[in-house]
């Protein structure tokens, strides 16, 4: 039998299992049952000892390591994470989700990119799952989960705006009766039965309603559900104690998360990732003025566009290719410095590509357009892509002053020692970057 809290770890029984765990101390204990479970997961990879958790401090670790390796790693091996699939674990998987939440809640903003990719990787973990269940089971349990759910109420369409935002469902695939989403067979039946005179209404409803869309809703619905949750957590947070091994938790996911994503980063150097496996860029995070490192980090949606477009596209392209622009007169082009747009395809539209990702929401999920305008503002006309052949359309972009990062985007400017008598992130650019190539020139010395 398969377990409401299997898929749902906020449902009543998935409560009650944290309310009987008890002591958190246990959390960093060597769990003998748990590595039993693990070590007897069908298909699960043995061959490296590091790949299997031995408490459940090391099961949420793992948890949030394989979400970092599903969503980056063109490689990724399912056989290593196997145990998250076997139906055995479901009490720690349980026990490993509210930690998490803790964890994450406590220590991260919740627009951050972690706390994204907690949520994400729930819906992911959910779809995954039932995908792994037989027919009957799969029915069941989606049936039993929304009808748990709707304890609270009825399913408002407006509940799923982060769905039709993620254009996997449109609102036209939705059967709604005021203002309620018609997914239950006999409602449905109740219903529009009359409305089908020719054909069968059980077999209209499969194929109006559907499985495929019910599965959606409900990873939707409680990935939602995990948002507010951590929200409370949140707002708890101000009256109530944190245990220190969760504290712990959330110490080593602020070490944990950035380090293993940054494998995958382009910009970074790592291998692979979301654009391939493009060259590491000659860009130097560390000088980044704080404004810039705010957007590289991702934006909420406020800002989003405009920290994206204007800010970072013409920080990144002339800190790389002509950081002297504003003491020259030159008319100058991109291909002028870059003349075959290696280092503009390599490495600046790579770094602005993965910071519009870390956005929230990923800024190209619901803006798609968005890649233009930044093609655009390198000097490339409208176009989805870099062609030389499109050069001088439209003008390269001059970065924005201080002046006016802190009337149109004040949230990400937060100067430092470093942005002092400056008016510009370029001119911040290259002091810090004079600052570190000096410090490297006397280590060195000093060898
Ligand atoms: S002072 Fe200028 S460079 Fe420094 S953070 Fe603010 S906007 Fe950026």
């Amino acid at each position: 039998m398969v377990e409401l809290s299997y898929i749902n770890p906020l449902s009543s029984e998935g409560k009650k299992i944290v309310q009987e765990y008890g002591d958190l101390d246990k959390l960093i204990h060597e769990n003998d049952e748990l590595v039993g479970k693990i070590m007897h997961t069908h298909n699960q990879k043995m061959s490296n000892e590091k790949l299997i958790p031995k408490s459940i401090k090391d099961l949420a670790i793992k948890r949030m390591l394989w979400a970092i390796e599903k969503k980056h790693n063109k490689n990724y091996t399912q056989r290593e994470f196997q145990y998250f699939f076997n139906t055995e674990i479901h009490k720690e998987d349980v026990i490993t989700f509210h930690i998490l939440a803790q964890a994450i809640a406590f220590n991260f903003n919740l627009t951050s990119r972690e706390t994204r990719l907690f949520i994400e990787s729930q819906g992911i973990l959910i779809q995954e799952r039932l995908a792994k269940m037989s027919l009957g089971i799969r029915e069941k349990i989606v049936d039993d989960i929304l009808t748990d759910i709707r304890v609270d109420g009825a399913i408002h369409w407006k509940d799923l705006k982060d769905i039709f935002s993620t254009k996997k469902i449109s609102l036209r695939d939705l059967y709604i009766s005021n203002g309620e989403l018609i997914l239950d067979r006999d409602e449905f039946l109740y219903l529009y039965e009359d409305e089908f005179t020719t054909r069968d209404p059980e077999t209209m409803y499969d194929i109006l309603v559907g499985e495929t869309v019910k599965e959606q809703i409900l990873s939707s619905l409680i990935m939602q559900k995990t948002e507010e949750y951590l929200k409370k957590i949140k707002e708890m947070s101000r009256i109530i104690e944190i245990h220190p091994i969760i504290t712990q938790i959330g110490e080593e996911l602020k070490e944990f998360i950035p380090q293993e994503i940054s494998k995958y980063s382009a910009f970074y150097g790592g291998s692979g990732g979301i654009y391939g496996s493009v060259k590491g860029g000659k860009l130097i995070p560390e000088a980044f003025p704080p404004c810039i490192a705010n957007v590289v980090q991702g934006v909420s949606s406020g800002g989003r566009n405009d920290a994206i477009v204007l800010l970072l596209t013409s920080f990144a392209s002339y800190a790389r290719l002509y950081p002297r622009i504003f003491s020259s007169e030159e008319q100058i082009k991109v291909s002028d410095m870059d003349p075959d747009l290696t280092i503009t395809q390599n490495e600046i539209l790579p770094l602005i590509f993965e910071a519009a990702d870390n956005c929230t929401p990923p800024l190209f999920n619901d803006q798609p357009q968005e890649k233009i305008n930044i093609i655009s503002k390198l000097g490339f006309g409208m176009h989805s892509e870099v062609d030389i052949e499109h050069e001088g359309e439209t003008k390269w972009y001059t970065p924005m002053s201080c002046e006016k990062i802190k009337i149109h985007l004040p949230q990400l400017c937060k100067p430092d020692g470093s942005c002092k008598g400056l008016n510009n992130p370029l001119s911040c650019y290259g002091r810090k970057k004079f600052q570190i190539d000096r410090k490297a020139k006397q280590d060195e010395s000093k060898e």
